[in-house]
């Protein structure tokens, strides 16, 4: 059966190979849903990245196209972030290749990308998007444009043209970037490899729910608490969890709790308010430039997923983002402000409510201290 793409907003379907990067009525696509077998079984032990969920992801059969791209992404270990506490789980997604969980969605978005014959590609980023996507494109044998805010940390700039590809430095907020790398990709300067429009790479980050499974031997965590701007890995963690709900390997699928900035929060200010969409707001400046999205694309879907795990969506206060990177830093986590943002909204929520979780918590570290200041 021949996969399509479907619009969010009308349900018009498309083919993958005519290159559409949205609707024309505007919508985002997703990926239409498509049929797969997976168990246990079906997982490829000898294969050391997340490429060993093969079985699940949506690359066509007989064709190793991801072999010549993968960098061993994935299979992030999982740790008690206290000795005290076994069941304050953190994940470590800064352990792989560029440094932050977005080389998941990446490297299945290129691969597929390479599937279809694509030989250029665009994007805009905060800047991990941006270095992930121009790493692998490049090892795929692509050109890669990628624009970024003039604010983005210097060491990502290096980064993403250390991977070989060109960097638009934009004067402006994040989504006079993102108009800026729209208007490329409707000049017909190359296809857009964007992680808010593209759905491939929420295949790709699908597979952090696929690892939590298969280290927990089966066991639903209590709770995923996770950062949320453009909400790849919000929406991929809900993917994935729903897919091995449906598949029946799993008993149910667990609550997401997802932070934001309190600075830059549109998505929280719809949940609260009891909203079914985003409305854009103003980033008025915090240290987690990670999640600082003030018009989420995907907003409507983010908040449909958090609201059918009954999730909440919380705030990071930003006083209490450098405390949290301390926090982390002697634990020897030594991770970026975004990453300690999602674990100063976590503490806050567990003294406001004086939250004692029965089951599993598990953290993200998605980017690595290294990459700013
Ligand atoms: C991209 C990113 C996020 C947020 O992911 P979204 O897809 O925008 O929700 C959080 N932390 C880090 C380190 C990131 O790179
Ligand atoms: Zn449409």
């Amino acid at each position: 059966m021949e996969m399509k793409y479907v619009c969010n907003e009308c349900g018009k379907k498309y083919d993958l190979k005519s290159l559409p990067f949205r609707c024309t009525c505007g919508g985002l696509l997703n990926l239409e849903d498509f049929e797969f077998q997976f168990s246990n079984k079906d997982i490829l032990k000898d294969e050391w990245s997340l490429f060993r969920y093969i079985k699940a992801l949506p690359l066509e059969n007989n064709c190793n196209l991801w072999k010549d791209i993968s960098m061993g992404e994935g299979l992030t270990p999982m740790v008690p972030l206290n000795n005290d506490n076994p069941n304050l789980l953190v994940k470590l997604d800064y352990l792989m290749p560029t440094m932050s969980f977005k080389d998941r969605g990446a490297v299945i978005l290129i691969a597929k990308a390479k599937e279809l014959g694509v030989k250029k590609v665009i994007q805009d980023s905060s800047g991990n998007a941006g270095t992930s996507i121009a790493a692998y494109a490049h090892r795929a044998g692509m050109a890669c444009d990628i624009y970024v805010p003039q604010h983005t940390s210097e060491k990502k700039i290096k980064q993403i043209s250390a991977h070989g590809a060109v960097v638009h430095v934009v004067k402006g907020s994040r989504e006079d970037t993102a108009r800026a790398a729209l208007a490329a990709v409707e000049r017909g300067d190359g296809f857009y490899a964007s992680h808010v429009y593209n759905p491939f790479f929420y295949q790709g980050t699908k597979t952090y729910a696929y690892e939590i499974y298969e280290q927990l031997k089966g066991e639903v965590p209590e709770v995923l608490i996770i950062p949320v701007g453009n909400g790849t890995l919000v929406l991929g963690a809900y993917y994935g969890f729903k897919e091995l709900f449906n598949l029946g390997l799993i008993s149910k699928i667990p609550k997401i709790i997802a932070v934001q900035s309190q600075n830059c929060a549109p998505i929280y200010k719809s949940f609260i308010e009891g909203k079914d969409y985003v409305q854009e707001t103003v980033n008025t400046g915090t240290l987690a430039e990670g999640i600082a999205i003030a018009d989420p694309k995907r907003g409507k879907q983010i908040l449909s997923a958090v609201r059918d795990t009954q999730g909440e969506i919380i705030t990071a206060p930003e006083d209490d983002i450098p405390k949290a990177r301390q926090y982390l830093a002697e634990r020897g986590f030594y991770i970026e402000p975004t990453t300690a943002a999602t674990f100063a909204g976590y503490f806050k929520y567990v003294k406001e409510n004086n939250y004692h979780p029965e089951g599993k918590v598990i953290i993200p570290l998605c980017g690595s201290g290294l990459k700013t200041d």
